[in-house]
């Protein structure tokens, strides 16, 4: 066979991607109809082609590449410590440099006492970490019939069994057998969405309280943790109201039950913090971490582990870990990422620059006649679709119409912007300018135009 490189032409690149490559959350069929976009390369912000389109990446990849594309000294580190010690494990009595500097930054950058770091290579191993952890941690405190997680329908905490049970996406829990036993979900605080006629304030102190009358009903005995994104990002960036996170902070002290935020994409700067928690306030016992951590250079992930409970589970064996827990060459390039994360300040660039300007031009597309809502924090945005922005109705056509639609409309203006039902979602590199920002807005705009356009043709508005 010829050897399969960038300079194949797209066709031939297709043919073998649809002969060969099963893709993750893809329609076959769909997708061998239309053939996959190939992408090629990257720097900053932008992405290029296998036919030479210049794409403007408002997703960071999957809301991961925080520092952009392109950081040579990322793919120096690698190298480096691929010469040095390309693998060994951190099982059985033993360790190396890039996982313990790696874990003590995280310590450091982390809020309060979360001072301990169990590595995964994904945000759903490390879900799954925690699921196995917490549950272990009540054992060992002679609990042991405390094992339920109380987790929220639209939540995101990944692929695998127990994550993706964690999750609360129904279309997930259809496939497989989903979700595992001792999982249950209450409501996510969507206002925009399921709020009817309460003040975002009330809904959200409602949904809240949904967690207290959940434990009450399960009995405090039995509730291990209460897992939730700090803002749900695949869920379609819902951004709770004020009161949301206040209320289960109270609830969550009240009771004992273990708080975990899932920080795979609120983690490492895109919310203006260093993390989400910071944001809203929260004080989790244990954090997952995956993503920026890396810029996604590297696969790595994590479970960011508070005094109390690492203490408890400091006396034995917790009979878990991976091959690639703490992998030195993601370690390496995790460091090497954090390292220009501070040292370019570009939280400060987040703050002061980049999130104040998107914010702005965000909100300006809420006067589009398809639009309902347009709201950011930080580098992390969302508009919702409706065909009547004063009732914020949905659309009669199945949930996602719309959003496919003008997704397919940002492809074809050379803006990745992704659609999560009938929301448009975007988590653009942190380094973006406000420039690029003006860019990505008004290829959105052009986008919604179009969609408006193709819906009225078609009927669905
Ligand atoms: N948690 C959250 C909040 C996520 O957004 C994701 C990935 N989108 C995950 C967990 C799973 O991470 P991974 O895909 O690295 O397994």
């Amino acid at each position: 066979m010829q050897p399969i490189t960038n300079h194949m032409p797209t066709a031939e690149l297709r043919a073998l991607d649809a002969a060969h490559h099963m893709h993750p959350f893809t329609d076959a069929a769909a997708l061998e109809k239309k053939g996959a976009r190939v992408i090629t390369r990257a720097d900053g912000v932008r992405l290029w082609d296998s036919e030479g389109t210049e794409i403007l990446d408002g997703m960071a990849g999957l809301w991961c590449v925080n520092i952009g594309y392109g950081r040579t000294e990322l793919a120096d580190a690698a190298a480096r410590q691929m010469r040095e010690l390309p693998y060994y494990n951190t099982f059985f009595q033993t360790t190396h440099v890039p996982a313990i500097a790696l874990a003590a930054r995280i310590a450091e950058l982390a809020p309060g006492d979360l001072n301990h770091v169990f590595f995964a290579g994904s945000g759903s191993e490390a879900n799954d970490t925690n699921l196995r952890m917490v549950r272990h941690y009540w054992a060992v405190k002679g609990k042991p019939e405390k094992t339920v997680f109380i987790s929220r329908k639209n939540a995101y905490h990944g692929s695998s069994m127990g994550s993706a049970s964690l999750g609360g996406m129904q279309a997930m829990h259809s496939q497989g057998g989903l979700p595992l036993p001792g999982i249950v979900h209450i409501d996510q605080p969507y206002w925009y969405g399921e709020g009817g006629d309460m003040t975002p304030a009330e809904f959200g102190l409602a949904r809240a309280r949904q967690l207290e009358e959940k434990i009450l009903e399960l009995g405090e005995d039995r509730v291990a943790a209460f897992i939730a994104e700090p803002i749900q990002g695949a869920g379609g960036v819902i951004i709770p109201p004020e009161t949301y996170w206040p209320e289960i902070q109270r609830i969550c002290d009240k009771y004992e039950i273990l708080l975990v935020a899932d920080e795979v994409i609120c983690g490492f700067g895109r919310t203006g913090h260093w993390f989400g928690s910071q944001h809203f306030g929260i004080r989790p016992h244990i954090m997952t971490i995956a993503k920026g951590l890396s810029s996604g250079y590297q696969p790595i992930g994590g479970s960011v582990v508070c005094d109390e409970v690492a203490e408890t589970l400091s006396h034995g064996e917790f009979y878990h870990g991976y091959t690639y827990s703490g992998h030195p060459v993601a370690a390496a390039v995790a460091l090497e990422n954090l390292r220009i994360l501070e040292e370019e300040d570009i939280l400060g660039h987040v703050n002061r620059v980049a999130a104040p300007h998107l914010a702005e031009a965000w909100a300006s597309l809420a006067d589009h006649p398809l639009v309902g809502e347009a709201v950011s924090v930080g580098l992390l945005g969302a508009v919702a679709l409706t065909p009547d922005k004063a009732t914020r109705a949905k659309f009669a056509a199945e949930p996602g119409t719309a959003g496919f639609v003008t997704r397919e409309r940002c492809f074809a203006n050379n803006l990745v912007m992704r659609h999560v039902g009938d929301r448009m979602v975007i988590s653009p590199p942190l380094i973006i300018t406000p420039g690029d920002i003006d860019l990505l807005v008004a290829r959105a705009r052009t986008a919604l135009d179009e969609a408006h356009a193709i819906l009225r043709t078609d009927g669905l508005l």
